[in-house]
């Protein structure tokens, strides 16, 4: 079978418009944001707008669909009423790709904003546990994303996602994204060879394989370990194309649907670009 790949997509004229525009672009795997990334509240989904998703996605070559969360959702936020707030609108992201039926909902641990790590991870599940607790039997997984550790971002060590899984009781319904920009700025060196084996099995010791369900693509801007979350296109930043060929030749990791969020313009070709370099690395 051949890799599942595609990018982040618009919605931009409804969430259906997504499956549109990743058939054109020949995408098989695509990440959307089912609301506005900057909003906490947004109207409820239109049937009318579920079933043209799901009738699209279903004629489509498209065989893999995550979703991105707001990026104002802190699951360990110190103030109360964002905490309250992020909570919320947690639920209201499992909500929505439970409506349309996407099975992944990716999410950044959170910040704890000097609170301390350890009360921060503990913070996380708590907030994940009341959110289960509230969407028991749903078929979308809760997806923590690795991140580089900027600020006082959780989620910059495999070690710090599994304590979190640990917490969370309804553990079945964990996965995780490994996003190639954040792990490296974290310090993990995936562009040598022998080292990106080495993090490999790091993550299969720590959090186990069967729990990765995605790859976001990105090269990085900035250096090893900078802490630094910034993207680029893949074989321009300091991965390079030696380290993405690392993770496209990869036997265990070929069945792991890969997503690009390198930068891009309305139209969205610099895609094209990213997935055929991409492509051409495969050995
Ligand atoms: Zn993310
Ligand atoms: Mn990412
Ligand atoms: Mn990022």
């Amino acid at each position: 079978m051949e890799q599942l790949l595609g990018a982040h997509t618009s919605t931009s004229g409804g969430v259906s418009k997504s499956v549109d525009l990743s058939e054109k672009l020949g995408f098989t795997a695509m990440q959307i944001f089912t609301k506005n990334n900057n909003r906490w509240i947004q109207k409820q989904l239109e049937e009318k707008e579920i079933e043209a998703f799901k009738t699209k996605l279903k004629n489509s070559n498209i065989k893999y669909v995550v979703s991105h969360d707001s990026y104002l959702i802190n699951l360990c936020a110190t103030d109360k009423e964002i905490l309250k707030k992020s909570r919320i609108a947690f639920l209201d992201e499992l909500e929505r790709c439970e409506l349309l039926g996407i099975p992944h909902l990716n999410f950044h641990p959170g910040s704890h904003l000097g609170a301390g790590e350890e009360d921060g991870i503990k913070l996380i599940a708590e907030s994940i546990n009341i959110v289960h607790d509230k969407t028991k039997g749903y078929m979308v997984s809760s997806m923590l994303e690795t991140t580089a550790g900027q600020g006082t971002a959780i989620g910059y060590r495999f070690e710090q996602l599994q304590k979190i899984i640990d917490l969370v009781e309804q553990r079945e319904r964990m996965t995780v994204c490994l996003d190639t920009a954040h792990v490296f700025a974290a310090g993990y060196d995936i562009k040598d060879p022998m080292n990106f084996k080495k993090v490999i099995k790091e993550f299969d010791q720590i959090i186990g394989l069967e729990r990765l369900k995605c790859f976001h693509m990105n090269d990085s801007k900035k250096e090893l370990d900078s802490r630094v979350d910034r993207h680029e296109h893949i074989g321009n930043g300091f991965i390079g194309l030696d380290g993405f060929s690392n993770i496209m030749n990869d036997k265990r990791l070929k069945k792991i649907p890969k997503i690009l969020e390198t930068p891009k313009g309305k139209e969205q070709l610099e895609d094209l670009e990213n997935l055929k370099v991409l492509r051409g690395l495969i050995k």
